[in-house]
């Protein structure tokens, strides 16, 4: 079996790396021009004869444009990477029978009331860059191609930066921090998304019929300031000198960006679970072991 993977150096991709190798001949490519294979998602001629070059069995595409606050300046581009070159995608997967597994987000929610969004919810993004993740999707779905659509949230690896990491840079540097409180959600390893991924085509590729939307959290909750609270007492308890004394709790209205954010980015993955027979672990095992990487702890 072949495999495509796109933006293998994201953080998804990195971990997907790992995880899909067992499953086949993996070919993994980032924006770079390698050997006349381009990985570009905004080139959309070359990633279509890139996609009929390879003739992969699999397509998973963990790239994608992420900047969301550039994306209400830059709405042109993430448009493409994000939808059109998922049109491209599902377009060249029906025409190979390939399968198609895409990663969208919690943003294609408008964020309101406090229950975790379900697949069949109406979605409403107040953002640029939801909208452009939600017109991919759409394109993927309307396709018909065979596909896999991952739903997750609050991303983040040991490789690269998360906000884990800037809260433990942050809290070593200021002895105040002020941390949004009114925004609920799941903390996702990218290394728990990647594993999912692996099992889920394997079961796919027998069961054409699990083909569609899932949503792919680990299981609780908790406000960005909860996290951040939990990442600094973990580093005290392990013996990291910090000069923080105090983390406050403060509004989204007290931190403007450019792109609004969804006050509720819970996902129930209930229906991933149950179509994969997969146990979600709670966000704080996941990260608990990030903290122990990134600490050496
Ligand atoms: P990252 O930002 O870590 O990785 C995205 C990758 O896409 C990067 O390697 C980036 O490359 C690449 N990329 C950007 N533009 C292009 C392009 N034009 N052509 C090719 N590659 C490109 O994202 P994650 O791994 O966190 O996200 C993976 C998926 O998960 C995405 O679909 C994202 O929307 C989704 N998701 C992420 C969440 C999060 O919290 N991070 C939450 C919910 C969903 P480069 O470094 O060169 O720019």
């Amino acid at each position: 079996m072949k495999i495509l993977l796109l933006g293998k150096n994201g953080q998804i991709g990195w971990e997907l790396q790992r995880s899909l190798e067992p499953l086949g001949q993996l070919i993994a490519l980032d924006r770079q021009i390698v050997d006349g294979l381009c990985g570009d998602l905004s080139n959309l001629v070359a990633l279509r004869a890139t996609i009929r070059q390879i003739k992969p069995d699999v397509i998973v595409n963990a790239a994608a444009y992420t900047a969301v606050d550039r994306a209400e300046s830059e709405a042109d581009l993430a448009f493409i990477v994000n939808a059109q070159a998922s049109q491209v995608l599902a377009e060249e997967a029906v025409a190979l029978n390939a399968w198609l597994v895409h990663y969208s987000s919690d943003y294609v929610f408008s964020g309101v009331g406090s229950v975790p969004w379900l697949e069949t919810d109406a979605v409403g993004p107040v953002n640029q860059y939801g909208a452009s993740k939600l017109a991919g999707e759409q394109a993927i779905v309307l396709s018909n191609c065979k596909h896999l659509i991952f739903r997750t949230s609050w991303v983040y690896g040991a490789r690269g930066n998360n906000f884990a990491k800037t809260m433990l840079r942050l809290a070593k540097e200021r002895d105040t921090l002020n941390v949004i409180a009114d925004q609920i959600g799941a903390p996702t390893g990218a290394d728990l998304i990647a594993d999912v991924t692996a099992l889920a085509i394997r079961q796919a590729l027998q069961q054409p019929e699990l083909s569609g939307v899932y949503h792919l959290v680990a299981s609780g909750e908790v406000s960005w300031h909860g996290y951040a609270t939990h990442v600094i007492a973990f580093a005290r308890a392990n013996g990291e000198t910090l000069a923080v004394t105090s983390v406050n709790a403060i509004d989204t209205t007290a931190y403007p960006t450019p792109a609004q954010r969804p006050l509720n980015s819970r996902l129930n993955s209930q229906k991933l679970c149950a179509k994969f027979s997969l146990h979600l672990p709670d966000w704080q095992s996941g990260v608990t072991r990030m903290l122990r990487e990134v600490l050496n702890k």
